[in-house]
């Protein structure tokens, strides 16, 4: 048998966070860089379920290309696939090289702009995501053990090499507190590397189970009676000159200005960009009060309930904390595409900034137990608590909706009611179940 021809995947990744896209040959990606590969504008209404939502502003004509952004390729033959893993993540685009209005990518490329353009700041951003492995038969471990590690062998250690020859500098696995739960983090990267890696991560953890007859699920819950899986988005500012600007320890909780506005424009936004960052009928199952997920407008001090969490900053031996200062967006999960969800929050940040809000009152206690009248005096909002309830958040902020064309809107609109309602007979451990198998 001749070797196999080397294909590499030009991927876009959709509304429902599913990543699509046409292999192309090695030899040829060079030349698509250019003027890329052929794409379908109703892809956009694909649905996770392989349907496609119905009505839909595209139907049957039209025509566009994906461009392969070269510098976002991701490959790795430590899959243990028996061809390397390939894929390089892609504008869309018209025919004529105009960027296209469905393009998730392209609207993060754009509010990253808009951030720099007008506040002179870079974002630097992580993607941290938890997953569960099934059918690898593990006996009992416990938490966070040796044990939970070792069981998995050698799964651990291949995807972490795996990721490493693809280029995402993965920092950190652990056997996380749920059951066969794992966590695996990235370098922070300027924010759209850190999606693409989001992508590259959840699709090369998935091959790498996949090879080992196992299935590796980032659904934010497999099972109402198990820990939610998080996608935690750790970011940070820097000015023209590279210098961190998100930190000032004179400010609230060490925030600089800018950093405090921005949160606060996020804070602001929440309840309407919660279908953005968290996009599925069972995220709602996960952000619950004391799920360490997010269920309030929230902004703390090293507090995992907070939808806005300000990172802990090490002072041992005399470290800088400027350098080290994160504030963490926790009110995701990998049925948000990340583009999406990285959009929006700089989208939010931005209205913060542009209205010189000040910074959100930092937050320390358990919202649950306060009154009414504490939780409104600290500006306190519960977030949406089903995927209905969210895609009405969002649709009625019109600053938001203003965010994105109108049709983006509808294809987003059309696919969140096909997705509701074709959950609508099943019970909520049966949505865990299918979600799981999807994501
Ligand atoms: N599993 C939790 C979540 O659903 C997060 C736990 C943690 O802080 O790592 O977000
Ligand atoms: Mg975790």
């Amino acid at each position: 048998m001749r070797s196999p021809e080397a294909l590499v995947n030009v991927v876009t990744t959709d509304l429902g966070a599913i990543t699509r896209g046409r292999p192309v040959v090695e030899s040829r990606l060079e030349k698509i860089a250019r003027s890329g590969v052929g794409w379908v504008p109703a892809n956009l209404s694909i649905t996770p379920f392989n349907s496609i939502a119905d009505p839909n502003p595209w139907g049957s004509t039209g025509d566009l290309r994906l461009i392969p952004d070269l510098g976002a390729r991701f490959r790795t033959a430590g899959t243990g696939a028996a061809t390397p893993f390939d894929m390089v993540a892609a504008d869309i685009v018209e025919l004529d090289g105009t960027p296209w209005l469905g393009c998730s990518r392209t609207l993060l490329k754009d509010a990253l702009a808009d951030l720099k353009a007008q506040a002179g700041l870079s974002m630097i951003a992580a993607v941290e995501q938890e997953f569960r492995v099934f059918d690898a038969g593990f006996g009992a471990a416990h938490a966070f053990s040796i044990g939970a590690m070792r069981r998995a062998d050698p799964f651990c250690p291949a995807l972490v090499a795996a990721l490493e020859e693809a280029g995402v500098e993965p920092e950190m696995i652990l056997a996380e507190y749920g059951n066969e739960q794992f966590e695996i983090t990235h370098a922070p990267a300027d924010a759209l590397a850190a999606a693409d890696r989001a992508v590259a991560i959840r699709e090369i953890t998935r091959e790498t189970a996949r090879v080992m007859g196992w299935r590796a699920s980032f659904a934010p819950k497999t099972a109402l009676t198990e820990v939610g899986n998080g996608v935690h988005i750790p970011f940070s500012f820097a000015d023209a000159g590279g210098r961190p600007a998100t930190y000032d320890a004179l400010g609230p909780g060490g925030l600089s200005r800018q950093a405090g506005a921005f949160c606060a424009g996020v804070l602001r936004h929440l309840s309407a960009i919660t279908v953005l960052t968290a996009a599925s009928v069972p995220s709602y199952y996960r952000l619950k009060p004391h799920n360490w997920s997010s269920s309030y407008t929230w902004l703390a001090e090293r507090d995992r309930e907070a939808s806005l969490r300000i990172c802990p900053t090490v002072t041992i031996g005399g470290r800088d904390r400027a350098s080290q200062y994160n504030i963490e967006f926790r009110v995701a999960d990998a049925t948000a595409n990340p583009y999406l969800s990285l959009a929006a929050i700089v989208r939010a940040g931005l209205e913060g900034m542009r209205a010189g809000l000040p910074a959100p009152p930092l937050v320390s206690g358990d919202p649950t137990l306060m009154s009414d009248a504490e939780r409104d005096a600290l500006g306190l909002v519960r977030l949406p608590q089903s995927l209905p309830e969210a895609l009405e958040a969002f649709l009625s902020d019109k600053t938001v909706t203003g965010w994105f064309h109108p049709l983006l809107v509808e294809t987003f609109d059309g696919i969140k009611r096909h997705e509701i309602a074709r959950l609508a007979s099943l019970d909520e451990s049966a949505v865990c179940d299918l979600y799981g198998t999807i994501f």
